[in-house]
């Protein structure tokens, strides 16, 4: 779908299935700045919504897409900034569901502009959210997110316990775990009382995969993965588990003539993942997912350099 704009996909997404995106922010417009963001860091700091990307464009897209009617087991707002920064987002729901209500649809959020009980009726209407919640002290929350001044963790947690009170969909709470700061036991202890506080359906630990913004980020391994799981598991009253791609085996089955396209580029020079979806014409999350599970198999070098991380393919 590169010949759209605000569309990308579909992907094949572990957890949602085959998935059409809906990018609904400028690249990296964001409310947060997490040391693990996979795609870099943060280039607009805000919280303040606004129509960023305009509606009319969005839903001319969608209309286009969807007349054709593909399979899609979701259709979902993500992409490389925060969706819900985009005031115009409840527009976006009510045209799917009035018009296509076929599709369900899934939300990617980091949550932290759910105080806004308008952008929380906004969103009523998905089948399914998945916040974000890292950390539940503010001195883990400024380590690992370097939230927009205004944000604090608290209200964060808070903002989530209403969505769970006012919204009879799922959500799918995604916890990535830094090692060295969520594994702290006070840390672990105050994720549980504000998990327990939020009650989602489902609780998954992510963790990194592939270089995030900041060099010091290493991936949790499977045991802390799993020892978290289990310790979450037996005090926890929703299932818990691991998402973090390292700790499973390997899916994603990928075209082998994109897998060339991208060798073939990447043999010639040092590329960021922005740089590979300019020059395929590809959307940034589809290139990100790939870079992965090219870095994953040990087929990339990775750099990195004052404008991000450059990925080489190895000879
Ligand atoms: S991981 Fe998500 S919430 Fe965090 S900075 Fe990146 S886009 Fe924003």
């Amino acid at each position: 779908m590169s010949k759209y704009r605000h569309l990308f996909g579909p992907v094949n997404s572990r957890r949602l299935g085959l998935s059409l995106g809906v990018d609904l922010a400028p690249f990296k417009y964001c409310s947060l700045n997490c040391v693990y963001c996979e795609v870099q860091r943060t280039t607009d700091l805000l919280v303040e919504r606004a129509e960023y990307i305009e509606i009319d464009g969005v839903l001319a897209e969608l209309d286009k897409a969807l007349a054709q009617k593909p399979h899609l087991d979701y259709i979902t707002f993500s992409g490389a900034g925060e969706p819900t920064l985009n005031s115009g987002i409840g527009r976006v729901i009510q045209h799917i569901k009035t018009h296509y209500p076929e599709y369900k649809l899934a939300l990617l959020t980091n949550g932290t502009l759910l105080y806004d009980k308008q952008l929380r009726d906004e969103v009523i209407p998905c089948d399914l959210i998945l916040p974000s919640l890292d950390a539940a002290s503010q001195a883990s929350f400024e380590k690992i997110n370097r939230p927009h001044p205004q944000l604090k963790v608290e209200t964060l947690i808070q903002s989530l316990t209403d969505l769970r009170r006012e919204y009879q969909g799922q959500i799918w709470l995604e916890v990535f775990i830094i090692q060295g700061i969520s594994d702290v036991p006070e840390e672990l202890e105050a994720l549980i009382a504000a998990i327990e506080q939020i009650k989602p359906d489902l609780v998954q630990l992510n963790a990194l995969d592939r270089p995030g913004a900041e060099e010091w980020v290493q991936a949790a391994p499977p045991e802390l993965l799993h020892s978290i799981q289990r310790l979450f598991s037996a005090r926890l009253t929703m299932p818990v588990e691991v998402i973090a791609k390292a700790a499973l085996p390997v899916l994603q089955p990928v075209s082998d003539d994109f897998i060339s396209q991208i060798r073939a580029v990447l043999l010639r020079r040092p590329c960021t993942a922005e740089d590979l979806s300019v020059t395929l014409g590809t959307h940034i999350n589809e290139v990100s997912k790939i870079l992965r599970e090219l870095n994953l198999q040990g087929k990339l070098s990775v750099k990195r350099e004052a404008r991000g991380v450059f990925y080489l393919w190895k000879e």
